[in-house]
């Protein structure tokens, strides 16, 4: 067996050896700069680095990279060697302190939504001393955030890091009204569960649609899709078996807490579930799972797709993105505590949650807003377009008793008097069972489950840190005045769970009258990604991002921008992609088929017997009919390509060209051409099928 306890963080900087390598000052001041937030000095920053340089060195590492998370969605990094010539032609391995809290990337290709052009061209990363650094392929890896010069966040993880501190700050008055004297921080944790499909690389490599879009474009549905539902749980196929293996013990080098592993509904998928941790960490680490899982695919011969719907009509993929808040002792305050007090202070949390989801529904939406994602959210696999919560039947009777200020009459008969009484523990089990919620309380944590499987976990996470981090704030400010803490907590709870209890839904979030009765309860229902950016750019947005110092007005519209842009752009992208398929391989295919049928039946004619030729009379007939539908189809997708360029006005103008019109276009055009593949012989169809794909590991 191996020897996981020593392989785990066995490439990871970490706690332990910094302890062991650095001197007692050193580590001291180190641990102090990462538990809060301060500055690091350079003499302190060189003693580091060339600790780390020395531990990298030893297990093979000769490059260094500062690890960032540019708009882009994915990780970037530019690899220097630690080489360096020591004037008698031969070389010292160095790294400094300089290099280690700094770099300055060439920025200028990444997007930054108009931020750069108007302030510096260039940028710079800096250390996340909260992250640990560690080795990848050879490389010291040194987890950064990254910004302009004039110090505008040009990534995902500074503004998690911003809303980090927010929360942190008002729950820590919360914590104090409460008495709480040992609590020196509060940080949110997150365990991010990932689902993914596994196809045979040969497979993915003839489809182009795969390889530049990452789902197909086409594709009949193959005989057996989910139905049996015989994938979910099932044993693992050893090829995936060995991939899974593989993913985990070179996830657990990194220290990532790879976890749960198990087959999903659909054919070919999966899922990977670690144990959480600090939000910012799991993010890297959610990156590093992604970039881990995909490479480690291609080396067992199998592509892995983290696209959110690889096939249509298949279950596609999301992330479950389990929250919590707990203080640096350990305490969740999303869990009922043994204490009275402890209660009413779970009881404060939970009902700022619920206000928070309920004030900022549209931001939650925006957070798991994109083009692949709007193929699944209210499509039936996936909670719909509209955002409500989940919190169990038994902690819906406690809130309601609470409105009413009636006595709860639970199993265990408690007085339900907000700081007099002991609440029950949920069990997980009694609060897990809805998993159609986009929203649902699990007993001691959130799980927001409209995230796509593709994305980074930053953005959802900095509007939930500081939506929660808002409500709190106003909690605090109402508290902190009070004559009578436990009268005002009781009325302040009470009053938030009837002013938003709204947002509150318990049953099948799949069901069409869900979304009339949500109408009808006043919830926004944002159907696409063109619907929800814009309440990124309100005025209420921004009023929140800047007053809790999370984003400035600038960082929000430029990412904005990037995002919208974001959107067209892969709507573009799929567009050429389908013509390039249709008219590079799927019309010859058509024409080579007809040409098969013709020449059968100009045979069958010169033969001149009075052979039946129905069959081929029949599919050369309708083979002509689809492909001049396909033809016209296809002009209407080029025409509708060459409109969008007059529609630069401005970028909603723009993704609302691309969602009305050009994506109509592609969508028509798919129908017909599926309708293709069904006739074609699949000897002459010209990339594998549905079920080559869905089927292709064994
Ligand atoms: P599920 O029924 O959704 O599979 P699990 O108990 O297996 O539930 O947990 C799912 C995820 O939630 C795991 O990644 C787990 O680490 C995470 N999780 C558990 N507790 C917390 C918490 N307090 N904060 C954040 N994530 C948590
Ligand atoms: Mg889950």
């Amino acid at each position: 067996m191996k020897d996981v306890a020593g392989l785990f963080g066995s490439m990871v900087f970490n706690d332990a050896v910094m302890h062991a390598r650095l001197p007692k000052d050193v580590y001291k001041v180190l641990k102090k700069t990462i538990s809060r937030g301060t500055h690091l000095e350079l003499d302190v920053a060189n003693v580091v680095a060339s600790a780390m340089k020395e531990w990298a060195t030893e297990k093979g590492a000769t490059h260094f990279t500062h690890w960032f998370q540019p708009m882009t969605g994915v990780t970037a990094e530019k690899h220097d060697s630690f080489i360096s010539p020591d004037g008698n032609g031969k070389i010292i391995m160095e790294f400094s302190g300089k290099e280690l809290v700094r770099g300055e990337p060439d920025a200028s290709s990444f997007p930054s939504g108009g931020l750069r052009a108007t302030f510096e061209a260039r940028g710079y990363t800096v250390w996340d001393a909260t992250s640990y650094a560690f080795i990848k392929d050879g490389t010291l890896c040194i987890p950064t955030a990254f910004c302009s010069y004039s110090g505008e966040a040009l990534d995902k993880k500074t503004p998690l890091l911003r809303s980090m501190e927010a929360i942190d700050k008002q729950a820590m008055r919360i914590l104090k009204l409460f008495g709480n004297t040992t609590a020196k921080r509060v940080i949110t944790t997150v365990g991010p569960e990932q689902e993914y499909f596994l196809i045979d690389k040969e497979m993915y490599l003839k489809r182009p649609d795969l390889v530049f879009t990452g789902r197909t474009l086409f594709g009949a549905r193959p005989p057996k899709g989910q139905e049996l539902e015989d994938h979910y749980f099932g044993s693992i196929k050893p090829r995936v078996s060995a991939f899974m293996k593989e993913l985990d013990e070179e996830l657990w080098k990194l220290g990532v807490y790879a976890k749960t592993k198990h087959n999903e509904v659909a054919p070919a998928q999966h899922e990977l579930a670690p144990v959480f941790t600090t939000t910012n960490i799991a993010t890297d680490h959610n990156q590093l799972t992604m970039e881990l899982m995909k490479s480690i695919a291609n080396k067992h011969g199998m592509a892995c797709l983290l696209h959110e719907k690889p096939f249509a009509g298949v279950n596609g993929s999301g992330k479950h993105n389990n929250w919590s808040i707990s203080t640096d002792t350990g305490l969740n305050l999303l869990e009922p505590g043994d204490t009275p007090y402890e209660n009413a202070q779970f009881l404060l949390v939970l009902v700022a949650v619920i206000k928070a989801v309920d004030e900022y529904q549209d931001l939650l939406r925006v957070s798991a807003a994109s083009a692949a994602n709007d193929h699944r959210l209210g499509a039936n696999e996936a909670p719909p377009a509209i955002i409500s919560m989940f919190i169990g039947d038994e902690l819906m009777e406690i809130l309601e008793a609470i409105e009413s200020g009636a006595s709860y009459k639970g199993k265990k008969k408690l007085q339900m008097e907000v700081g007099v009484s002991v609440l029950p523990h949920f069990p997980k089990d009694t609060t897990d069972r809805n998993r159609t919620s986009p929203f649902a309380f699990t007993g001691n944590k959130f799980e927001f489950r409209m995230l796509g499987s593709a994305f980074s976990i930053a953005g959802p996470n900095i509007v939930l840190n500081t939506i929660v981090a808002e409500v709190l704030r106003q909690f605090a400010d109402k508290l902190e005045k009070s004559k009578d803490f436990t009268k005002d907590l009781a009325e302040l709870v009470k009053k938030t769970v009837a002013d938003h209890k709204r947002i509150v839904f318990n049953g099948n979030n799949y069901s069409d009258e869900w979304v009339k009765e949500a109408s009808n309860r006043g919830l926004s229902n944002l159907r696409t990604t063109v619907d929800a950016l814009p309440a990124f750019i309100s005025k209420k947005s921004i009023g929140l991002f800047t007053k809790h110092s999370v984003f400035t007005e600038g960082e929000i519209h430029s990412r904005y921008e990037i995002l919208m842009e974001g959107y067209c752009k892969v709507l573009h992208i799929e567009a050429l992609t389908m013509v390039d398929m249709v008219k590079g391989r799927i019309m010859p295919a058509c024409i080579e088929y007809q040409n098969v049928l013709a020449k059968l039946l100009e045979r069958k004619i010169a033969c001149g017997l009075n052979i039946d030729m129905t069959l081929e009379k029949h599919l050369l007939t309708e083979i002509s009919k689809l492909s001049a539908c396909m033809l016209a189809k296809l002009t209407s997708l080029e025409d509708a390509l060459n409109k969008s360029k007059d529609k630069h006005k401005d970028m909603l103008t723009l993704a609302s060209f691309y969602r009305d019109s050009v994506f109509t276009a592609m969508s028509e055009l798919r129908l017909i051409v599926d309708g293709l593949e069904m006739l074609v012989s699949k000897k002459h169809w010209p990339v594998p099928t549905y079920a080559d794909m869905l089927f292709s590991v064994i």
